[in-house]
């Protein structure tokens, strides 16, 4: 939407197609319904992708202080959340009702249940959709990725990029929560609903914020981040102490009676604590520890390990890790270098965004860009 009404500004003749019943569904659903738009510490630092400069021009050209006066234009409140991350007071439907107003400005045609299924060039694009066949001498992919195929995501856009020889880099669920493996299934399951603050390692990325244990496995906005770095077979690392040094805590305390487990009680939920207890230290008076056990066991709280068997999928992924290789396109204008007049924008290329509005932005920005250009 934001890259037709770009391009319908500059009047250019513009359809939008979509398969869904309904236009921006993710947006709808997104920031648990007040849509997170954008991230006001937005940097190029903060999108994974092969090509780490890639996203720099766009993001340079669409900052969120643009999309900010978008929304002010049409007196939609924000606020700010935590971490810069800037959601609607009110209502997700109001971003959407907002580029549905500025599209119908355009003059853009909105065709929705208009499901494409292959895109092949003559001298013009022919788009083959279920309402027939549409030209065009341009043509923006903004497809998405993989993740809710509940809201219509499919892999539409990368079938495109591969018919025109376009490479695609390795695709996997991002800000995705885990999965125990059996045996961890067994122990931590009974844990679920509980949130604990932590620091998340995963390869060479460290993620602070909270950690949620569910019935199957690990979420929470700490998980989700470290997920978009996560391959099958790597371990967490999880600081459960991220804030304070459990050595000085536990020395503050070495001559007291207290048993390490009601310490740690008083450090953690209790249900934690117990099943935590039970798996690494055998409780005793704290008095009765040697130094060298209260390290140990402060390493332990530091540093627990657990590797999970997997995530829970695309079908609750936020988003699509990889997509449409950016060596492919221009990102001075989003267009494909083999082939003129097919520009790419949003999920479907390989850029992820972190946690916390960084992913729609990048759909703005790169949407934007493409307008410009198509
Ligand atoms: C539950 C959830 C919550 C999220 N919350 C946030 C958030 O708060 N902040 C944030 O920054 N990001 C959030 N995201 C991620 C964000 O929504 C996406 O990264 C963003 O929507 C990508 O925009 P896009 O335009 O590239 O793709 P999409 O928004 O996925 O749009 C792609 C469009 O293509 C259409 N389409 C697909 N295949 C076909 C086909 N064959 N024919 C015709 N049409 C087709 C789809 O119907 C869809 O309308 C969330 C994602 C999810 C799943």
């Amino acid at each position: 939407m934001m890259s037709a009404i770009e391009a319908g500004k500059r009047g250019r003749s513009v359809s939008v197609l979509d398969h869904a019943e309904r236009e921006g569904q993710k947006i709808r659903i997104s920031g648990g319904g007040r849509c997170n738009f954008t991230n006001i510490h937005m940097a190029p630092e903060k999108y994974l992708s092969r090509n780490p400069h890639f996203c720099k021009s766009a993001l340079s050209r669409f900052t969120p202080h643009d999309f900010i006066a978008m929304l002010e234009k049409y007196d939609i409140q924000y606020y700010e959340k935590e971490k810069g991350q800037l959601f609607c007071r009110k209502s997700s439907l109001e971003v959407l009702r907002m580029l549905r107003e500025e599209a119908g400005k355009a003059g853009i045609a909105m065709r929705l249940k208009c499901k494409v299924t292959d895109v092949r060039k003559e001298d013009r694009f022919r788009v083959i959709t279920n309402q027939g066949m549409f030209e065009s001498d341009s043509l923006i992919v903004a497809t998405g990725g993989l993740s809710f195929p509940d809201l219509g995501a499919t892999g539409i856009g990368y079938h495109i990029a591969g018919h025109f020889g376009l490479r695609i880099t390795s695709l996997s669920p991002g800000l995705v929560p885990f999965e125990y493996n059996r045996n961890d299934m067994k122990i931590f399951g009974a844990l679920s609903g509980i949130s604990l603050p932590v620091k998340v390692r995963c390869r060479d990325r460290e993620f602070q914020g909270e950690m949620l244990f569910t019935h199957h496995g690990l979420s929470g906005p700490a998980i989700l981040q470290a997920s978009n770095y996560w391959m099958k077979g790597d371990i967490l690392q999880i600081d459960l102490l991220p804030d304070s040094d459990a050595v000085e805590i536990f020395r503050a305390r070495h001559g007291s009676r207290t048993e390490m487990y009601n310490l740690l009680a008083e450090l953690f939920p209790r249900r934690f604590s117990r099943i935590w207890s039970d798996l690494h230290i055998r409780s005793k008076p704290l008095c009765q520890y040697t130094d060298k056990e209260l390290i140990e066991i402060a390493g332990q709280l530091h540093n627990w390990e657990i590797r999970p068997q997997g995530t829970e999928g695309y079908q609750k992924a936020e988003v699509t890790v990889g997509g449409v290789d950016t060596d492919e396109l221009s990102s001075k204008t989003m267009e494909s270098r083999k082939v003129p007049g097919l520009y790419f924008a949003g999920e479907v290329l390989d850029v992820t965004g972190e946690l916390g509005g960084y992913n729609l932005h990048w759909a703005w920005a790169s949407g934007y860009v493409a307008g410009q250009y198509a």
